[in-house]
């Protein structure tokens, strides 16, 4: 079924509709904006748009503690909600931690933890306001949940997945591919001291949130965006989805992050397309929108890069240079379907 399709079912079980990004309109009684479907929630206050996203994690499936540490792991447990937060144009005020610990994990452990996290909560202007601890027989679980909001006038500016349209062109922020190179270089023991390693470690470790971005993004008149969790192509296929609409990608385009293409040139673009855990904002909008976007973005140091168009035609399809159709090996990362 995968996670899409299961989402879709539970969707439903909670009177939405099936087709998940379109369950919204139903529930609009409540105040809700967005719904299921999207990278956060969204509801009106009298002052305030509020957001909200949760992340689990689970131990043997989203990290591994041989090469994980506790610090990095609670960076990545909050940097995973914030990219929600960023995918929607929102500022993140509280977060909620609630971990499934083993009873013999060492309180430094469990201290680096959320010193890990502290440190980007910091740097994010987010606060750490409360959660749960539980024990539990084996695996680690951490759950993160944050709250964030954005000025009620500004409701209707919210980024979503639903709000590309056919000639849109389409953007991505920084580069692709890192994180599952780094991952790769972890699980194979590669030479940590290899120039460029580092920096895919790094990637992999501590994902940098993109809220400047989102919010610059929104306030250059960008309206459709989502980050990149589960790989470019199976995230596009999504926003696709949602908007109604398909792609065209320029396999040329992709910003392969440069430490791939000389470690890994056989598998960069691979992992620029499918590898999953980039955590940079997708983002569509007409031409001239694009144009702004990028320029705001350059501002605050970070490149963004055209990589296509969103099309009528509902397909995904990756071209060369010359236009022709091509297959890149990009598996993707969906959590109820890999081995
Ligand atoms: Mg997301």
């Amino acid at each position: 079924m995968g996670e899409f399709g299961l989402i879709g079912r539970l969707t439903a079980a909670l009177g939405g509709d099936a087709a998940a990004g379109q369950v919204e309109s139903a529930r609009l009684g409540g105040g809700l904006l967005v719904g299921i479907g999207d990278d956060a929630a969204a509801w009106m206050q009298p002052n305030a748009v509020l957001v909200a996203t949760t992340d689990m994690l689970v131990e043997g499936i989203h990290f591994n503690l041989d090469w994980t540490s506790w610090y990095d792991l609670g960076w990545k447990a909050l940097a995973v909600n914030l990219s929600d937060v960023a995918a929607m144009g929102a500022a993140p005020g509280v977060a909620l931690v609630s971990l499934g610990l083993r009873p013999d994990t060492p309180i430094a452990d469990v201290e680096a933890f959320y010193a890990g996290m502290q440190e980007l909560a910091t740097v994010s202007g987010c606060t750490v306001a409360g959660g749960d601890t539980v024990s539990v027989c084996s695996d680690t679980v951490i759950n993160v949940a944050v709250l964030g909001s954005m000025p009620a006038a500004e409701a209707g500016t919210l980024l979503r997945r639903g709000h590309g349209r056919p000639g849109y062109r389409l953007g991505v922020t920084g580069f692709l591919g890192a994180s599952a190179g780094g991952l790769h270089a972890l699980r194979t023991g590669v030479d940590v001291t290899v120039s460029g390693v580092g920096a895919l470690l790094d990637a992999h470790r501590r994902p940098q949130p993109r809220l400047e971005a989102g919010a610059a993004l929104r306030a250059a008149g960008v309206r459709c965006a989502m980050d990149v969790s589960d790989g470019l192509l199976a995230d596009l296929g999504k926003l696709c989805a949602t908007a109604g609409c398909g792609a065209t990608v320029r396999a040329d385009s992709l910003p392969v992050h440069p430490a791939l293409r000389s470690l890994f040139p056989d598998m960069a673009l691979g992992w620029a397309a499918g590898g999953g855990e980039d955590y940079e904002l997708l983002f569509a909008a007409p031409h001239d929108v694009m144009e702004r976007a990028v320029a705001a973005l350059m501002l605050l140091g970070l490149p963004a890069t055209d990589i296509g168009e969103l099309v009528t035609d509902p397909d995904v399809r990756i071209v060369d240079g010359a236009g022709q159709s091509v297959t890149i090996q990009a598996p993707g990362w969906d959590h109820f379907g890999h081995a």
